[in-house]
């Protein structure tokens, strides 16, 4: 029993996460099948990827390159891996041949990057624009007024094929602060939708302390770290 003491609280931890959805799709009558958990293994190692997969989850998310090319090959290769970390063109080769969606493009020079790759690599990859709802207090995404002009030209493409909008507001303490943020996200999804006459389904949007509320604002994909995995030990010197 004791060996397993890890396991179980991970698997107590990911039984509190689906509780917590279920209720937040209860509360906005929303079908639990509806909205994707993405299991945030940054800064875990493969064995504890093979513990919390083992609870049911199959989708992951890794935000930095480099350890997510080291730590996959010794994961379950079942698993589906999302990107959702801020990613540079000269690594968009690697991602393009090893996850299936990407979160977190932030630029039409970047999309039409991960195109050319997906063209040439030969998998089609899914891609969510990323939005900067929030303005001054966070630096990654696009402003909201570029995304129609990027919807639009999206349009062409056929190996990045773009599905969605996330976003990643700054931390508030009260989950209700960043309501807005997600309800502007949604709003600007509705808005592009209508006039590219196109189908923007995901909304990648919530983490461990504010899902709740994205759920109730729409996200299609939540993307949880430290209520599943505990802690982060954040290293002295971040890459
Ligand atoms: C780390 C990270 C998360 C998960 O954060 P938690 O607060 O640990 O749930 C979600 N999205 C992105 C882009 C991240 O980098």
């Amino acid at each position: 029993m004791a060996e397993n003491t890890e396991e179980n609280l991970l698997s107590e931890r990911v039984d509190v996460v689906r509780e917590r959805m279920a209720q937040a799709c209860a509360r906005s009558g929303r079908d639990v099948d509806t909205v994707g958990l993405i299991a945030v293994s940054k800064k875990f190692p493969a064995d504890i990827v093979h513990d919390v997969h083992r609870c049911g989850v199959n989708v992951f998310g890794e935000s930095r390159v480099q350890e997510a090319l080291q730590k996959i090959p010794d994961c379950p290769g079942m698993i589906d891996w999302h990107f959702i970390g801020r990613l540079q063109s000269n690594k968009v080769r690697p991602v393009v041949s090893t996850f299936s969606m990407i979160h977190s493009v932030d630029s039409l020079a970047l999309l039409e990057r991960v195109e050319a790759i997906a063209y040439d690599e030969g998998p089609r990859v899914d891609v969510c624009l990323q939005v900067n709802v929030a303005g001054e207090g966070s630096k990654t995404g696009v402003q909201p007024d570029q995304a129609e002009a990027i919807v639009e030209r999206a349009q062409a493409f056929n190996n990045a094929r773009l599905v969605g909008l996330m976003t990643m507001p700054p931390f508030a303490p009260d989950p209700e602060d960043v309501r807005p943020h997600f309800a502007a996200l949604r709003a600007l999804r509705d808005t592009v939708e209508q006039r590219c006459g196109v189908s923007l389904p995901d909304l990648s949007m919530g983490m461990s302390h504010d899902f709740e509320v994205a759920i109730e604002e729409g996200a299609t994909w939540i993307r949880v770290g430290s209520a599943i995995f505990g802690k982060r030990v954040v290293p002295r010197h971040a890459e």
